[in-house]
């Protein structure tokens, strides 16, 4: 069987990492085509050499535009690779732009998409995230779910039976497999003098938060009046909108460069809370057993707020910022795993061989 897999942003590399090498384990001929979505070394290639994630064999280097501007051409020169790989299905990841142009290139050349991390949904048509899931979801062919929520959702809309298969969620395989090998060999905890300081991990680079200047000085407002230790590692986006917005940054932050995956892993369990609006760091938090806030006025990952591991809170001031923080310091919390058994990648590979 041969896959072309298409990824671009750092979150699909890191979800890459465990079904490439499944996909290996099972004599899958894979194919990863980059469309350049993200190209910092820090933000892309560094999960391709620490997450064993194989070399990309054509990278399209398309970023930096608008999102129409940047679907356009990857959409465009995909196809040229996929009439040129010639797979039997097409995998793609999450929500980003790349994930909607390679589901629209494979689609219009009728080849099989899987689409892993399906059935997400926010409700809010305002992100460009949630029209390129719908779009992706409706086009694919095999539909990979993460949660029970999801394939409610999926329903919802029409899509059911045998195209929706639970496979839990891949991000919870990730942080199983390379939390072992965070424990071994990220020594940042070391780096930056952090052992037995009671700090927040936040990270912050969703467009409603770093597009929106009013809500921008509302979150960094709020850090600055916890007069706690906040490590940030920071976004690319969100660093040039600091910059446009003139927004000062509070002395009680440390700003970092973003990290590697094995760092960000070591820095998310020896936190005492975790602020966030990624996706991603919410289910981390909730693995590592850490608390955290969610900074959006929703959430696709909604079992966290109900379980009570996560809050959701709007940063429309900096009162509610620092309110939503002090509020989760402590309270009560139920066990469960909504995610799956951290077998997601063997389900997905097993699924697609049989399909
Ligand atoms: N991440 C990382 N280094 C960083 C910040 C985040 O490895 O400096 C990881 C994080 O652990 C998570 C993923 O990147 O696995 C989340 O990506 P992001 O927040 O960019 O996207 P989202 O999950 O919101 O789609």
């Amino acid at each position: 069987m041969k896959v072309a897999t298409i990824l671009g942003a750092r979150p699909q590399l890191i979800k890459a990492s465990v079904v490439s090498a499944e996909m290996a384990r099972r004599g899958v001929d894979e194919a990863i085509i980059h469309t350049g979505q993200h190209f910092d070394d820090n933000m892309s290639s560094v999960f391709l050499s620490e997450m064993g994630v194989p070399e990309p064999v054509v990278n399209l280097g398309i970023g930096g535009g608008s999102h129409g501007q940047n679907t356009g051409r990857m959409l465009e020169q995909l196809e040229a690779e996929l009439v040129r790989l010639k797979p039997d299905w097409v995998v793609v990841y999450g929500d980003t732009d790349s994930t909607l142009a390679g589901a629209l290139a494979a689609a219009k050349l009728h080849i099989p998409i899987a689409h892993i991390e399906a059935g997400l949904r926010s409700f809010n048509r305002g992100m460009p995230e949630e029209i390129n899931r719908v779009v992706t979801d409706h086009v694919a062919t095999a539909l990979f779910t993460p949660t029970d929520t999801a394939i409610e959702c999926l329903r919802s809309e029409g899509l059911h039976g045998d195209r929706v298969v639970k496979s839990g969620d891949v991000m919870f395989d990730v942080a199983i497999q390379y939390g072992r090998v965070s424990d071994e060999q990220s020594t940042i905890v070391e780096k930056l003098d952090l052992e037995g300081v009671n700090f927040i991990l936040a990270t912050i680079h969703r467009a409603e938060n770093t597009d929106d200047p009013q809500r921008l000085k509302a979150i960094f407002g709020g850090f600055g009046e916890l007069q706690r230790c906040i490590v940030l590692p920071l976004h690319p986006r969100t660093k040039s909108r600091i910059t446009t917005s003139s927004i000062t940054l509070p002395p009680n932050l440390r700003i970092i460069d973003p990290v590697g995956y094995l760092d960000m892993l070591a820095l998310e369990k020896n936190a005492q809370l975790i602020v966030t609006d990624s996706g991603g760091v919410q289910k981390e938090a909730f693995f590592h057993g850490v608390p955290c806030v969610t900074l959006r006025d929703e959430t696709e990952w909604v079992e966290l707020v109900d379980m009570g591991w996560n809050r959701l809170a709007s940063p429309t001031s900096a009162d509610a910022v620092v309110e939503a923080i002090r509020q989760t310091d402590s309270g009560n919390r139920k066990d469960g795993q909504p995610y799956g058994t951290g077998n997601a990648s063997q389900i997905i590979v097993d699924s697609l061989l049989h399909w």
